[in-house]
């Protein structure tokens, strides 16, 4: 598959485009913007606890680096490819300037199921991929994060690999770290925080509450389990959840508590045992509910199903769950849209905190971390939705708008090398 060619790279492409038409920006900028700066792409062979070698095909792509060193996550998933991780590269450079980080986009990933791997292979597969691009990554280059299938323990695999290349320990090379290794307070649990924050700001705009409100939760994992619990401990009613194995939905509620611990041992909620039934994750998007949170992969509601869904704040906690044509078909049903680049950001601000508190080698405490997070994350609500109102376009144009804003400015301050 060329660069172009995946759905999401078409889709952010095109969402570049129609932004960039809507706010009259300079054509030079928007030239450049098309294109990543570097991408990569590597053979990471391991051995396998059979004794069998097996190749896996990595990815890095650097998208925009020119506010700061790229920023993004690393996807473990058999759909990655060249083309998602770009179009996943490009969306970080719009989500670190909406929310006003000093960093680039980027990101990385395996074409791999690590469902499928034991322990050791994945640590195999880390240390080797870490070592296929270690010469592009590093603190003030690109700076990794989990994403889809990785975790702290991967971060801290990659970590340890890329200070033993260096010779010396190098904590910023990456974000999301355990804490006994630099890792900061609040990271783990912070893009789902980040995503109740958001839907706190929606329901405030809209004038209701989220106490009693119905929630569902597509994609039960790193963002939809916290942000769940969130929800849950300010009243709302989490009435359904879900993970690739399927769904499980009760009308007066779940255990969230249950549930989390049940996901945290690596089961799949198909087997959980509890007062619910199982629905499927189609039946989930269609529940009629009051908060829908998307979760878990891009291109989940598209024009084929948008009209199912009935939820009245939508709050893309993935990135890119839902296509262009499935906003623009819901939020003229008068859906609420919180795009993606606004609602998952939680987590590249707290990991921007973690390279922050890494570099000056001093922590923070969890208050501080929890209501800068909150206090820029509402600043860049409001900023969206100024857009919103001032372009007469809806929330993911208008977040879109807000990061182009950003990087137009330091763009022309910056110019062209050579001139
Ligand atoms: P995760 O691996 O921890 O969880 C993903 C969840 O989605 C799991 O419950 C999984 O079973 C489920 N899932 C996967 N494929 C599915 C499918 N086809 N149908 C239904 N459910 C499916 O991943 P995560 O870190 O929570 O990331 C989820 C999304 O959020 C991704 O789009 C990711 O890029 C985005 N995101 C994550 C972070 C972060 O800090 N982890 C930050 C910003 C954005």
């Amino acid at each position: 598959m060329s660069l172009f060619e995946s759905p999401l790279f078409k889709d952010a492409f095109e969402q570049l485009e129609i932004a960039a038409a809507t706010m009259d920006l300079d054509p030079n900028i928007l030239d450049r913007l098309k294109y990543p700066k570097r991408a990569l792409q590597v053979a990471v062979p391991i051995r396998l606890d059979d004794g069998t070698v097996k190749t896996f095909m990595g990815y890095r792509v650097q998208h925009n680096m020119t506010i700061g060193p790229g920023k993004g996550g690393i996807r473990y998933h058999p759909k990655v490819d060249l083309s998602e991780t770009a179009a996943l590269a490009m969306l970080m450079t719009f989500k670190c300037a909406l929310v006003g980080l000093p960093l680039g986009g980027a990101k990385g990933g395996i074409q791999v199921d690590p469902n499928e791997l034991s322990r050791q292979e994945l640590q195999a597969l880390t240390r080797r991929y870490a070592t296929e691009i270690n010469m592009i990554i590093g603190p003030n280059i690109d700076i990794p994060a989990p994403d889809i299938g990785t975790d702290g323990q991967t971060m801290a695999w990659f970590m340890d690999t890329y200070s033993q290349i260096k010779g010396y320990t190098v904590p910023g090379v990456v974000t999301g770290k355990p804490i006994g290794i630099g890792g900061s307070l609040g990271r783990a649990e912070a893009t789902g925080k980040g995503v109740a924050y958001c839907v706190n700001f929606a329901c405030k705009k809209l004038g209701r509450t989220v106490k009693g409100s119905t929630v569902a939760i597509h994609g039960f994992g790193k963002v939809g389990a916290p942000a769940a619990e969130d929800l849950g401990e300010q009243g709302a009613l989490i009435v359904a959840i879900s993970d690739v194995s399927g769904a499980i939905y009760n009308k007066d509620g779940l255990d969230v508590e249950a549930c989390v611990e049940w996901v945290k041992n690596r089961n799949y909620l198909k087997d959980m045992k509890g007062d619910h039934k199982m629905i499927s994750n189609d039946e989930l998007l269609a529940l009629d509910i009051d908060i829908l949170i998307p979760a878990a992969i891009d291109g989940v509601v598209t024009k084929d199903n948008c009209h199912t869904v009935k939820a009245k704040i939508i709050a893309e906690g993935a990135n890119g769950p839902l296509t262009i044509d499935a906003i623009e078909h819901l939020t003229k049903q008068g859906a609420f849209i919180i795009p993606d680049i606004l609602c998952n950001a939680g987590g590249v601000i707290v990991s921007y905190f973690e390279w922050v508190q890494g570099l000056q080698n001093f922590f923070w405490d969890l208050d501080r971390i929890n209501k800068t997070l909150h206090d820029i994350l509402e600043e860049s609500f409001e900023v969206v939705c100024e857009a919103a109102d001032h372009y007469k376009v809806d929330m993911k144009k208008a977040a879109m708008i807000g990061a182009l804003k950003r990087l137009e400015k330091a763009m022309r301050l910056r110019g062209l090398f050579p001139a």
